[in-house]
């Protein structure tokens, strides 16, 4: 098969070219306008590829026009997408950028797919589309309530899928809501790098390194054991299995939306000293006011995509995560 990634260059989508070379043997189309950080993995990818599976596109979604070209060149048999912007406060303040590029540009990309018969479309989607839930484990057939843009974008691309979907005979789709995606390849050759970094995980390894002076904790009287907020981490190399997985399960079954996370959660604390814990450093925590929209708890039901894709974890262990984490920043020092 020929795939498209886009936004193949950035944290996720680089995890997923990375283990389409190493574990298939599919033609691997990347677009990206490498807008997403510090970190260009394109030439790391190019030397993990062994026999030119790998063609890059410096190119930005919203020229229509010149998307068109390159659909009608290559030929995709199938579409992973990833491009898009991701900072839920940003969406806040400026919600057009959001709409623009995470659901028009969606939008044209599915439409284009129609156009040049590209049946698979695995879409990257989160678990912000739930908003504030009342309930967890959080199933796929809990009430979509998005409390940000950001949700609400990928919410609205979601829908069109759906719609699309149904009236396009053979066109599939697999929707992915990801929680809270964490770590970097084992050997440490990719990694995360957002500019400017708001995750917990990077920022906590980030303090333990000494490149920031302390972490501060976004409220402690959240009802949790401990007071901070609890999310389900999920190692990106699980994450990228996943991805490699829909396309052969869009082969012989039916569209359909998967969470991806582990199905428990640990703390904000919990993290901070887990971190502490492999990077053997002491650093200053400090309690913070509360950041707008956190639900206190976020924890996938993950039964569906266990059983349905037989999608089995291999790096669901905190400290793990962690340490892929603080051995990627060591090395970007
Ligand atoms: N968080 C924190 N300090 C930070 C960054 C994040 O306490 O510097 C908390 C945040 O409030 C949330 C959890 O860590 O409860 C995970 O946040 P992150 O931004 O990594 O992911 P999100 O859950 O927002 O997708």
């Amino acid at each position: 098969m020929k795939i498209l990634v886009t936004g193949g260059a950035g944290y996720i989508g680089s995890h997923v070219v990375k283990q389409l070379l190493e574990t298939t043997n599919n033609k691997v189309v990347v677009i990206d306008n490498l807008c997403g950080g510090n970190f260009n993995p394109i030439p790391v990818l190019e030397k993990i590829d062994k026999n030119n599976r790998l063609k890059f596109y410096k190119e930005n979604l919203k020229n229509f026009s010149k998307i068109e070209e390159i659909f009608k060149k290559e030929k995709f048999d199938a579409i992973i997408h990833f491009a898009a912007y991701i900072q839920v406060g940003e969406s806040v303040e400026n919600p057009i950028k959001y709409y623009m590029n995470n659901t028009v540009n969606t939008t044209n990309l599915i439409n284009l797919a129609v156009k040049y018969n590209v049946n698979k479309f695995i879409f990257s989607s989160t678990a912000a589309v739930y908003g504030e839930p009342e309930i967890v484990p959080i199933k796929e057939t809990t009430p979509t309530t998005p409390i940000n843009p950001y949700g609400q974008s990928k919410l609205f691309s979601e829908k069109v899928l759906i719609d699309v979907a149904n009236s396009a005979n053979s066109f599939k789709y697999v929707i992915f809501r990801y929680f809270n995606v964490a770590g970097c390849d084992p050997k440490i050759r990719i990694g995360e790098t957002h500019e400017p970094e708001t995750h917990l995980i990077p920022l906590v390894v980030k303090t333990a390194l000494g490149k920031r002076d302390k972490i501060y904790i976004y409220g402690d009287d959240y009802d949790t054991e401990d007071g901070t907020c609890i999310r389900d981490y999920v190692h990106v190399e699980d994450l990228a299995d996943a991805h490699i997985k829909a396309l052969d399960y869009l082969e012989n079954n039916e569209s359909d939306i998967f969470n991806i996370g582990y199905g428990y959660g640990f703390s904000v604390k919990e993290v901070i000293d887990t971190v502490k814990k492999v990077s053997k450093k002491k650093f200053d925590v400090e309690v913070t006011k509360k950041r707008a929209g956190d639900p206190s708890v976020l924890i996938a039901d993950n039964s569906k995509i266990m059983k349905k894709m037989n999608w089995k974890p291999k790096y669901n262990v905190l400290e793990t995560i962690c340490k892929h984490a603080l051995d990627w920043e060591n090395k970007n020092s």
